[in-house]
Order: C-alpha cells, then sequence, then structure tokens
C-alpha cells in the first residue's frame, strides 16, 4: 500500500454508519451496525451466508432503506442528500444488471446516461473503462453471448463511469472464471492505488488477506470483531509459530537455548518451534538467540494464523458454509 494513504486515512472519513437496523418480515437482519471508513481504505466486509452483509452495502449505497440508524457519505447524511451521495459512489450489486440483448457498449452507454454522465466525456470514458476491464475488443458483442466472468467486468465497468469516489462490491468474484477473477483482482488493486475508497463483501479469506487494509466480522447482523489482519490475529490470542531448520545442534546448545527461551527442539526434525502472539518482537529474539549460540540456520517459517481461523474462533462458524 502507498504510504500517503495511510496518513490521509487518519483525517478524512469517507463513510459513517451509526446503529443501522434492519427487519424483514420477522428477521432482524441487522441490530445496529457501526462502521467508520477512511478515505482511500480498503474495507472487508466478511461474514457467513446470510450475515447481513448485502443488507448494509445495499443501505449504505441507497439501494435499502434502513428501519433505523444513519449513514454520513463523505460528510453528507445520506437519508436528506440521496442524489448527492449517488454521484459519488459506484455499485457493483452481486446480482448482474445488464441488458442480455443489448451489446456491451450500449449497456454501458444507458448506464452512462443513467448516472448522467456529461455526453461529451461518456464515450471517452466507455472506451477506458473497457480497456480497464480487458473487453474493448468485445465491445460490440451482445452480453447474452458473453461468459459470466465477462458480464461482471461490465457491471463494474458501469459502476466507474461517473469516475466516483468509493466503490461498493458484493462479493464481486463469485462463481466467475480464474481469468475474469484475475483481472478483477488487478483492476480493485490499481483502483485502490489511485485513492478510491473500496468497501468489498467476500466469504473469500484470500480475497480479505490480500487487499485489505481493515475488515469487520459480520454474524448476526452484528460486527463482532474489526481491525487490521494483525490486530484481529492478535485480539483472537490464537498463537503463531516460528519455525527453525537448523543443520546441527549439540547438547550444550540445546540447554543454553532452553534457558533464554521455551521453544520446542526437535533434534529429530532438526527443528525448533517457537508458538508466539508477538510475531515481530520475537522473530528478532529468536534468530539472535541461534545466532549467539553458533546454530546455523537452514530455513525459517512463519505459520501465520488465516483468516480463516480467526473467524471460526469469533463465530464458530466455518465461512464456506
Ligand atoms: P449476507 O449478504 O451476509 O448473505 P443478507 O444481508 O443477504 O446476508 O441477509 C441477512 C438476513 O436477512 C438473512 O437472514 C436473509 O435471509 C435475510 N434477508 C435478506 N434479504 C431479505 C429479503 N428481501 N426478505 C426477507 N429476508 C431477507
Amino acid at each position: 500500500m502507498h504510504k500517503n494513504h495511510r496518513i490521509y486515512f487518519k483525517y478524512n472519513k469517507m463513510i459513517t454508519v451509526n446503529n443501522l437496523k434492519k427487519t424483514y418480515g420477522n428477521v432482524e437482519a441487522l441490530k445496529g451496525i457501526n462502521l467508520s471508513i477512511s478515505q482511500g481504505e480498503f474495507y472487508g466486509l466478511l461474514g457467513p451466508n446470510g450475515a447481513g452483509k448485502s443488507t448494509t452495502i445495499s443501505i449504505m449505497s441507497t439501494i435499502l432503506k434502513a428501519d433505523a440508524g444513519n449513514v454520513q457519505i463523505d460528510n453528507m447524511e445520506l437519508g436528506t442528500n440521496a442524489q448527492a451521495c449517488k454521484k459519488i459512489i459506484g455499485v457493483v450489486p452481486q446480482e448482474i444488471a445488464l441488458y442480455s440483448k443489448l451489446s456491451a457498449y450500449e449497456n454501458l452507454l444507458f448506464w452512462g446516461n443513467l448516472y448522467n454522465v456529461e455526453s461529451s466525456v461518456l464515450k471517452d470514458r466507455i472506451d477506458q473503462t473497457l480497456h480497464m476491464m480487458g473487453l474493448y475488443d468485445r465491445r460490440n458483442d451482445i452480453i447474452k453471448n458473453y461468459s459470466g466472468g465477462m458480464k461482471r467486468r461490465i457491471n463494474i465497468a458501469s459502476a466507474l463511469l461517473h469516475t466516483p469516489k468509493i466503490l461498493f462490491m458484493d462479493e464481486p468474484t463469485v462463481g466467475i472464471d480464474p481469468q475474469s477473477r484475475n483481472l478483477i483482482f488487478e483492476v480493485v488493486e490499481k483502483l485502490h492505488k489511485d485513492g478510491m475508497t473500496i468497501v468489498y463483501t467476500t466469504h473469500y479469506m484470500e480475497e480479505a488477506e490480500r487487499f485489505c487494509n481493515r475488515v469487520g466480522i459480520i454474524d448476526n447482523g452484528q460486527i463482532v470483531a474489526e481491525g487490521s489482519l494483525q490486530d484481529l490475529r492478535t485480539s483472537s490470542g490464537i498463537k503463531e509459530n516460528i519455525l527453525i531448520r537448523y543443520a546441527s545442534i549439540s547438547k550444550e546448545q540445546i540447554e543454553k537455548f532452553s534457558e533464554r527461551m521455551q521453544a520446542v527442539i526437535n533434534q529429530e526434525e532438526k527443528t525448533i518451534q517457537y508458538p508466539t502472539t508477538a510475531l515481530k518482537s520475537d522473530l528478532p529474539k529468536i534468530i539472535i538467540a541461534c545466532s549467539d549460540l553458533g546454530l546455523e540456520i537452514t530455513q525459517i517459517d512463519i505459520q501465520k494464523v488465516s483468516l480463516e481461523t480467526i473467524f471460526l474462533k469469533l463465530t464458530g462458524k466455518q465461512l464456506r458454509d
């Protein structure tokens, strides 16, 4: 991530969500969601099916109305400034919203007009987004002949035509081919690097680990944990493991090492294992201890706690239910 983004984050709130509640019939989908997302941040909303991710993102992106609570977008109250808010947000909903009998180009023309993009710039914007999504050469094909992944790419293009400051993406890579998936990854990474604020729901842990500055874990309509991945690792109390392989070790070295650190030394496998909740400070300590004792290290592995494990501990559920 670009260094300047970090500095930027601290001062500019882009999205604030206060005590959002939503009930469908007798299903309490949101029970009081609070979020605070800064400019330029890539925020991941994670949770199992039915947790409330789509409902939250739909309310933030003006698609749905909340029963209670409020949302501020770029310091504007969403409830009273929906039109102004819509101008600065792009939405990629789960459901593909395209006309199957029209070409990709015609679909984008339709969306651009809907977003009131000035006609003098619309055609250029369409060309740019088509290039960005790798579909310029297929622009005149009708959507009906597109694969699921290509449709998703056009859906993303349509959300970018009015150059929004915020992009809401609801599970954008579900059920699509690897090629489209990789292209979408590259595009979101570029958009983020260029300063866009992105709110991304997913149940793919590897996506969250790759992109998100911060994640909120949502379960049963409530945020049950929030922070950077490292924050979540630390607060979950689940230990990470430093695994060192050495060339050889003497009895004396084992004794001396054990005096300094409570590691598990396995002479048969020639390994030292050190479980820790403070990886950053313990890693240099263990390397220095090895070096002081003249141990020849042949390999160091860090066995990190996956987000999946943290998630399971926090919610008692697998993400891929
Ligand atoms: P997620 O996106 O995390 O899968 P949703 O926000 O779609 O979760 O759903 C939250 C809860 O609200 C679930 O229990 C779901 O069944 C319910 N729900 C969502 N949309 C509707 C709807 N239109 N009518 C009735 N219940 C709904």
